[in-house]
């Protein structure tokens, strides 16, 4: 019998709401009001007034009889995301700090460009993965998030948005691992796709990892989302500074993987690659890059460097991007520069950095 299944047949009368309904699946929405005597298809009515209507109260699903409606109270938590912050950058960027049920936050980024707005979402509360340049890093990994705190991000960044505004694009390129937190995180990208949750294109969705191989791989079979893999680096020395992971996956190991990638329609992997000064910036590196990444399908995406307090690194000049992105577009390679957005809030890319809320934690 599933969890879902239990709780609503369970015999005792206290609420027990541990459970967030935006963590069910449709099968286990399904088995929940079957359990409770109704037809299946109230599960789509409930996906559709959580994940088209963005409602955050069960009461609001109008069309439920109300002893389901009762039953779910009962049973689940339906807590809005509560946006505790949101700040607006000079360029038009929002940062929203989501504060979590425990006490824990997020950073969650909304980034308008041209006809685009792309929501930049967290994976987990911190991370383990100690990338050098990171800000959140710092953090160190207090926990995964659950699959409804991922898509309850969608969720409150719609809240924020104008009339007018429409997100287009969502890349996991925020707080986290988003591979170290897979279980869910592929849930909460089923919600996010499927016809009955979100209904988002796959194709507006990136992924984007510090390199784990076998999780990436089981990544493109289960979905159609893209893929962008954090580089960095040309050497196993440099990008062991600042990808640690790079001792357990080295750049051998890690690029032999992405060579073998099911990429389907896919088209090509992004990788991502931190311009720091006298670090990973010279011509040389430029020329290894390319030579690294033949027998890759591969595009790379060069990200100006967001200073924050004690990094110790310093970001590339514009001479230095210029003259890396010529020698790989020499070398046939698609290479972009990722400009810097939102870095007067600190939200610009590594600069992610959020605290729990002592009071919240000490209840
Ligand atoms: S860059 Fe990404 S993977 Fe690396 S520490 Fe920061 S959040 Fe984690």
């Amino acid at each position: 019998m599933t969890e879902a299944i239990a709780a609503a047949r369970g015999e005792d009368t206290a609420p027990n709401q541990e459970r967030d309904l935006r963590d069910l699946s449709l099968d286990e929405l399904e088995e929940t009001v079957v359990a409770a005597g109704e037809r299946a298809y109230r599960a789509r009515q409930i996906a559709h007034w959580l994940y088209r209507r963005n409602v955050d109260s069960v009461d609001a699903m109008r069309d439920l009889p109300a002893e389901l409606r009762t039953l779910l109270n009962h049973r689940f938590r339906l807590a809005p995301p509560l946006v505790a912050t949101a700040r607006r950058s000079d360029d038009g960027t929002r940062k929203l700090l989501v504060r979590l049920a425990d006490g824990e936050a997020i950073e969650t980024v909304i980034i308008p460009a041209g006809n685009r707005i792309t929501l930049c979402m967290s994976s987990q509360v911190g991370c383990a993965m100690r990338c050098a340049f990171c800000a959140t890093a710092r953090m160190g990994l207090h926990r995964n998030l659950s699959t409804g705190e991922i898509v309850g991000q969608v969720v409150a960044a719609r809240r924020e948005l104008g009339a007018d505004e429409v997100l287009t694009n969502y890349v996991f390129m925020g707080m986290g691992e988003p591979l170290a937190n897979y279980p869910r995180l592929l849930r909460a990208l089923k919600v996010m796709t499927a016809p009955w949750g979100m209904g988002i294109s796959p194709r507006r969705i990136t992924v984007s990892t510090v390199g784990l191989p076998t999780t990436m791989a089981r990544l493109l079979a289960d979905t159609s989302v893209n893929l962008a893999v954090s580089l960095h680096a040309t050497t196993d020395e440099v990008r062991d500074r600042l990808a640690p992971i790079n001792e357990r996956y080295p750049l051998k190991q890690l690029l032999e993987a992405c060579s073998r990638l099911p990429l389907k329609r896919r088209g090509r992997v992004t990788f991502e690659y931190v311009m720091l000064a006298g670090v990973n910036d010279s011509p040389a590196d430029a020329s290894r890059l390319v030579k690294l990444l033949a027998p890759v399908r591969a595009k790379v995406n060069l990200i100006c460097f967001n200073p924050f307090a004690g990094s110790g690194f310093q970001a590339s000049s514009r001479s230095a991007l210029q003259a890396f992105q010529a020698i790989l577009h020499r070398g046939n390679l698609t290479a972009t520069i990722r400009e810097s957005r939102g870095r007067d809030i600190a939200a610009a890319c590594g600069q992610l950095y959020a605290e729990p809320h002592p009071e919240t934690l000490s209840q």
